[in-house]
C-alpha cells in the first residue's frame, strides 16, 4: 500500500531513478529507436516484445500485457511488495524513505534486519551441526533412507538441531538482546515465569533433536524453520510460530528455489510437505512448493499467480485428498481467468509425490493428460451429487453451481463454465447468465440497445483518447481550465479524466510513469497502464491539438447535457440566469 509513504516522495523517487538501469541490471536491454527492448521476462517468447520507454519511465510488453514503472517492475521481477520496492529503489539513489506521522518503521525494520541476521546464523549453525555433531548420524541416516543426496541437502541448506535444551541458546544467545531477538524470531521459548530461578536462563530451544528445514522468503532470506522429529514423537513436524518476519498464511516453502532454478515458471505444483518439494527437486521437478502446515490461502494463490500462470495442486486421490482439493478449488475461484489456470493432480492410492517421482520419474509431472482441470473437477463433483436425469436434479445442479461460479471474474473461463452449466442443466444461458453475473448471453434486444448507445460511445472514446494523450504528455493538463465541468458530460471515465488533470495541475512536474503509479491501487490502475503502453498514432507535434480538440468536443457534450437538464425543468422554475444560459445553449446547438 502506498498509504504510509507520501506521494510526493514517490514522485521524487521515480524522477531520480532511471528505469532503464533498473531493468537492464536484471534483463539486458538493447536499444531500439527511442526505446529499449528485450525478450520478456514475464512470458516465454522468441522475439522481443518487451519494451522500456525512457521518456515515459515505463515498461510494457506487447506479448503478455505486463507493464509498469520501476516500482512495478521490482514488485513483479524481484517479488517485492510495494514498500519493499520503494525502499530498494530509494537505497540505490541514496534517498531515505520518510514515513507519515505516527508510525516508527525505523525501529520495526531495524528489528526485522536483526531477526533476518540471527535466523541466517541459526541456519548456518544447524548446517554445521548436521555435519559435525556426534549425534547427527541418525539425521544423516534418515535423509539417506529417504534417498536424498548431499547436493540436494546442501541446496536446501538442511541442518540438524542437536538434542539438549540450550544448544542454540548457548551458540547464539550471547547477549541479553540476542536472547530477546531469538525469542522474537521464534527460536527460543520462554520458560514459565514462576518456575524460573534467577541466574539461570529463562529460555530453552524450540527445536531439539530435529532435522531442520530453513524456510526462505521470496528474496532468499531465512524467515523460519520446519523441524522434523527423528524418532517417534509428536509433533512429527514443528514449524516456527508467527513472527514479525514469518507469516504462514503467506509463505510457500520452495518458491524461492523454484524461481531461482527456473527463469520461467510455466506451472507450479503445490504439494504437501518439505520432503515432497525436496525429493521432487532432486528428481528434476524443480517447480514444486508446499504450504506450511496450512490449507492454501488466497494470499498464497496471489503469490503463486504472480510467479506462474498455472497452479497444479497435488492431492491424494482418496476421500480426504478430494475434500482438501475442493477447499483449494473454492479458494481459487475468485482468482481464475486473466490467464490464471488451476489443475489438480490426484495421486494413485498409496503414493505421495516423493514415491511417485522415484517410481515413474519426472515425466509424470509433465504429463498433462494426468491432470484434472478445475472445471472438470468442479462439475464432476457436483454432478455426482445430483440426478441429472430428472428436472429437480438439474435444478439442484444450478443451485449448487451458482455460488461457485459467481465469484469467478468475468472472462473466457467464466463464460465457458456458464455454458457448460447451461448444457448440463438444460437451462437457457440467457436465464442462467444473470444468476452468476458477468456472463454474456445473446439476447434479442442486443442490437437495438447497441444502436441506442452510439452517442455515449462516441463520448466514451473521446474520454479514452483524452486520457491516453494526457498520460503520454502529462503537461497537457496545464492547458485545461475548469476540468471539473467535464464530469457533467455524463460520459464514463470523465471523472477519471478530470481527476488526472487536477492531479497534474497540482503536481506539474509529474512524469508519465509516476502519474500512472498514483493509480496503482485503484481499479482504474491497470487500465491506465494499458493506455500508457500504447504507442501514440499522432505525431508529437499534433498531440496538443488533438487533445484540446477532444476536450472541446467533451465540452459540447457538457453543454448538451446541461441543456437537456434545463429543458426538463418547468420554465417557471428557472432562474433568470438559467433562462439566459438555456437560450445561449439552444442557440449554439444550431
Ligand atoms: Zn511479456
Amino acid at each position: 500500500m502506498a498509504g504510509r509513504i507520501p506521494e510526493s516522495f514517490i514522485n521524487d523517487l521515480l524522477a531520480r531513478v532511471d528505469i532503464v538501469d533498473v531493468i537492464d541490471e536484471r534483463v539486458p536491454l538493447k536499444k531500439a529507436g527511442r526505446n529499449f527492448q528485450a525478450r520478456c521476462p514475464f512470458h516465454e517468447e522468441r522475439t522481443p516484445s518487451f519494451t522500456v520507454a525512457p521518456e515515459k519511465q515505463f515498461y510494457y510488453c506487447f506479448g503478455c500485457g505486463a507493464s509498469g514503472t520501476a516500482i512495478g517492475f521490482l514488485m513483479e521481477y524481484d517479488r517485492l511488495d510495494f514498500v519493499e520496492a520503494v525502499h530498494d529503489l530509494a537505497a540505490r539513489v541514496g534517498m531515505t524513505v520518510p514515513s507519515e506521522a505516527g508510525a516508527d518503521p525505523g525501529a520495526k525494520s531495524g528489528e526485522a534486519v536483526r531477526l533476518y541476521t540471527l535466523l541466517e546464523q541459526a541456519q548456518q549453525y544447524y548446517s554445521r551441526e548436521l555435519k559435525d555433531h556426534p549425534q547427527s548420524e541418525r539425521a544423516k541416516t534418515y535423509l539417506k533412507a529417504r534417498g536424498l543426496d548431499g547436493q540436494t541437502a546442501a541446496a536446501f541448506k538442511l541442518g540438524y538441531a542437536p538434542p539438549g535444551w540450550d544448544s542454540l541458546l548457548k551458540a547464539l544467545g550471547t547477549t541479553a538482546e540476542a536472547v530477546r531477538d531469538l525469542e522474537a524470531a521464534g527460536m527460543l521459548v520462554p520458560k514459565d515465569g514462576t518456575g524460573a530461578t534467577t541466574g539461570q536462563s529463562q529460555h530453552y530451544d524450540r527445536f531439539r533433536d530435529r532435522i531442520m528445514f530453513p524456510i526462505h522468503d521470496h528474496r532468499g532470506r531465512v524467515i523460519g524453520f520446519g523441524g522434523r522429529i527423528l524418532d517417534q514423537g509428536e509433533p512429527k513436524y514443528l514449524n516456527s510460530p508467527e513472527t514479525p518476519v514469518f507469516h504462514k498464511g503467506r509463505e510457500l516453502y520452495g518458491l524461492f528455489h523454484a524461481r531461482k532454478t527456473n527463469r520461467q515458471l510455466a506451472r507450479l505444483f503445490v504439494v504437501e510437505g518439505y520432503m515432497d518439494v525436496i525429493a521432487l527437486h532432486q528428481h528434476g521437478v524443480t517447480n514444486a512448493v508446499a504450504t506450511l502446515g496450512t490449507a492454501t490461502t488466497r494470499d498464497h494463490l496471489e503469490r503463486l499467480f504472480r510467479a506462474t500462470p498455472e497452479v497444479a495442486f497435488c492431492f491424494d486421490g482418496d476421500e480426504a485428498g478430494r475434500r482438501a482439493a475442493w477447499r483449494a478449488l473454492e479458494t481459487s475461484l475468485p482468482l481464475l481467468g486473466e490467464g490464471h489456470y488451476v489443475n489438480f493432480l490426484f495421486l494413485p492410492a498409496g503414493e505421495d509425490p516423493d514415491t511417485l517421482v522415484r517410481k515413474e520419474g519426472a515425466a509424470v509431472f509433465e504429463d498433462t493428460a494426468r491432470f484434472t482441470p478445475l472445471s472438470d473437477f468442479l462439475f464432476d463433483t457436483l454432478c455426482a451429487q445430483v440426478n441429472l436425469a430428472t428436472l429437480d436434479g438439474r435444478a439442484r445442479l444450478v443451485d449448487l453451481a451458482k455460488p461457485l461460479l459467481t465469484p469467478v471474474p468475468s472472462g473466457a473461463l467464466k463464460q465457458m463454465l456458464a455454458q457448460r452449466l447451461s448444457r448440463l442443466s438444460d437451462l437457457d444461458l440467457r436465464t442462467l447468465a444473470p444468476m452468476v453475473g458477468g456472463v454474456r448471453a445473446p439476447s434479442a434486444g442486443d442490437d437495438a440497445r447497441r444502436g441506442r448507445i452510439t452517442a455515449p460511445r462516441e463520448g466514451r472514446s473521446l474520454v479514452r483518447l483524452a486520457i491516453t494523450l494526457l498520460l503520454h504528455v502529462p503537461s497537457l493538463a496545464l492547458k485545461v481550465e475548469r476540468a471539473e465541468q467535464l464530469v457533467r458530460s455524463g460520459q464514463g471515465g470523465a471523472e477519471l479524466l478530470a481527476e488526472l488533470i487536477a492531479f497534474v495541475q497540482s503536481n506539474p512536474d509529474v512524469g508519465s510513469g509516476a502519474l500512472v503509479e498514483h493509480w496503482r491501487d485503484r481499479p482504474e490502475g491497470r487500465h491506465l497502464q494499458k493506455l500508457l503502453a500504447q504507442e501514440l498514432a499522432t505525431p508529437a507535434e499534433g498531440v496538443e491539438a488533438e487533445f484540446l480538440a477532444a476536450i472541446e468536443r467533451l465540452r459540447d457534450l457538457v453543454h448538451k447535457a446541461m441543456c437537456a437538464e434545463l429543458a426538463r425543468k418547468p420554465l417557471k422554475e428557472l432562474t433568470e440566469e438559467e433562462k439566459s444560459l438555456l437560450r445561449q445553449l439552444s442557440a449554439s446547438e444550431k
